[in-house]
């Protein structure tokens, strides 16, 4: 791209735009990678400098950049119809989705309700979770509970149920009341193995026990990330933790709600977090891998108990007052058909297998490397901590902003890195190979250098 023409765009970028989780203080003093084309793992800039995109664009995208299918299915579906109302209406890329979709979650989710982003697939979990347990005559059943360190996304119910204080304490007044619950923390764990994952999710599920023996008769829902808290500092939790949660609330007729926005469709290894726990919530919240990270779409899956309770004459007025403009977009449906469909001609989670071995070893020479600590993995989604004095735990000063160092220099060194404080972590697609494993880690070993 011709420089004037670079430099007008990053012009009207500071004039006009208000950039997500920004200060644009910060923003305006900075020169601006402006991207210009995308494909496979990289993004490319105005200056034809190449970028791994180490955190899938948000955590969003798994087959790569501009996959030829994905694009033919943007085309196709164009060549038919585009957006329409799905109040009233129905098409076959919303029926077929729902289907498969249907078919490939844990087992009893039967019931597929589609928004358009991941806080809204989470207010429609409360909202559906509180409405049931109204229409079923169990008033009183009207509170949520929410893991400390949880991230469910920024509109105000999915902020009730967040627990990074950054984030979410300053809008209190404007929420309703939810439980916080502490969060099992792997890195927590004295023994390694099965002994030391029990004894964590042990502590954290007495105070669930505790307040369920108390309360139950109050309680809709349990709101968790499965397995693994994102924004919350990449915190990796215990298979046995969610097994036990999920008993818990059988016995006590509280809904567990699984958000799999940002775990869903094969980002920790298996298909759904959920797998690794060998269990079914009883209402999951999919988005972000939904349509490969391409276009705008969210599902809520439900029990058929659940959607039993909402089904009767107008009249009862149990109806789900709940929708979006963009509910079920057929192009966003056609997407996410297709990236169903790469899942099985590229054996698209065999295939990452192997990268995921390929991660555990580059994460075992980035685990020597000093001022790193608590070096962890899931599936594709890895993270270490940046200690002054790793064996201490003694952190940074924090005038020393040690994550936005490691975002700029992640920069000079050909990575998107997005550093969660001193918590660097890679996010990586499904077409990550072994050598662009290898490569980011070599990479992130002298952004360390530069900025430790
Ligand atoms: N839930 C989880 C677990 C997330 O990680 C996110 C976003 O990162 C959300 C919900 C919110 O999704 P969105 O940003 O699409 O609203």
């Amino acid at each position: 791209m011709k420089e004037t023409i670079k430099q007008e765009l990053l012009r009207k970028d500071r004039s006009y735009v208000w950039h997500p989780f920004t200060q644009m203080k910060d923003y305006a003093d900075r020169d601006h990678v402006l991207i210009e084309k995308a494909e496979g793992i990289y993004i490319y800039d105005a200056d034809g400098r190449r970028f791994y995109d180490t955190v899938s664009s948000w955590w969003c995208n798994l087959h790569g950049h501009g996959h030829p299918r994905i694009k033919e299915a943007i085309r196709q579906q164009l060549d038919q119809f585009d957006h329409i109302m799905f109040s009233g209406l129905t098409h076959a890329p919303g029926i077929e989705l729902a289907e498969q979709l249907v078919n490939i979650t844990p087992a009893g989710l039967n019931k597929v309700f589609y928004s358009d982003n991941g806080s809204t697939a989470v207010e429609v979990a409360i909202k559906m979770s509180f409405q049931y347990w109204q229409q079923i005559g169990r008033t009183s059943k009207t509170k949520f509970v929410f893991l400390d360190g949880s991230y469910h996304g920024d509109t105000l119910g999915a902020v009730s149920v967040g627990g990074v204080q950054l984030y979410h304490s300053l809008f209190k007044p404007l929420l309703f009341h939810a439980h916080r619950m502490p969060a099992p923390d792997l890195r927590q764990a004295r023994a390694v193995g099965p002994e030391g994952e029990r004894e964590v999710a042990e502590a954290a599920l007495v105070k669930v026990r505790e307040l369920f023996g108390r309360e139950a008769d109050t309680l809709a829902g349990f709101i968790v990330e499965p397995m693994l808290q994102g924004a919350g500092g990449m915190i990796m939790t215990p298979a046995a933790y969610l097994q036990g949660l999920r008993e818990l609330c059988t016995a006590h007729g509280v809904h567990l709600i699984a958000d799999e926005v940002a775990t869903g469709f094969g980002r920790t290894g298996k298909m759904f977090a959920c797998e690794h726990a060998e269990i079914s919530p009883d209402i999951m919240c999919l988005s972000k891998g939904l349509t490969a990270g391409i276009m705008p779409l969210s599902v809520t899956l439900c029990t058929d108990d659940i959607y039993d309770a909402f089904y009767d004459d107008y009249a009862t007025q149990k109806t789900f007052f709940h929708g979006h403009s963009f509910t079920g977009n057929p192009v966003a449906c056609a997407v996410a058909l297709a990236s169903l469909r790469l899942f099985e001609e590229e054996r698209t989670l065999e295939q990452a297998q192997i990268t995921i071995a390929a991660l555990a070893e580059a994460l075992g020479g980035i685990a020597r490397l000093p001022h790193v600590a608590d070096v962890r993995q899931l599936g594709l989604v890895a993270a270490f901590d940046l200690y002054e004095d790793a064996e201490r735990r003694h952190p940074f000063p924090p005038e020393r902003r040690i994550g936005a160092a490691m975002y700029e220099a992640g920069f000079e060194e050909g990575l998107i890195l997005r550093p969660l404080g001193d918590t660097l972590y890679y996010w990586l697609p499904l077409c990550a190979t072994p050598d662009d494993v290898r490569d980011i880690a070599a990479r992130t070993e002298r952004v360390l250098r530069r900025v430790l």
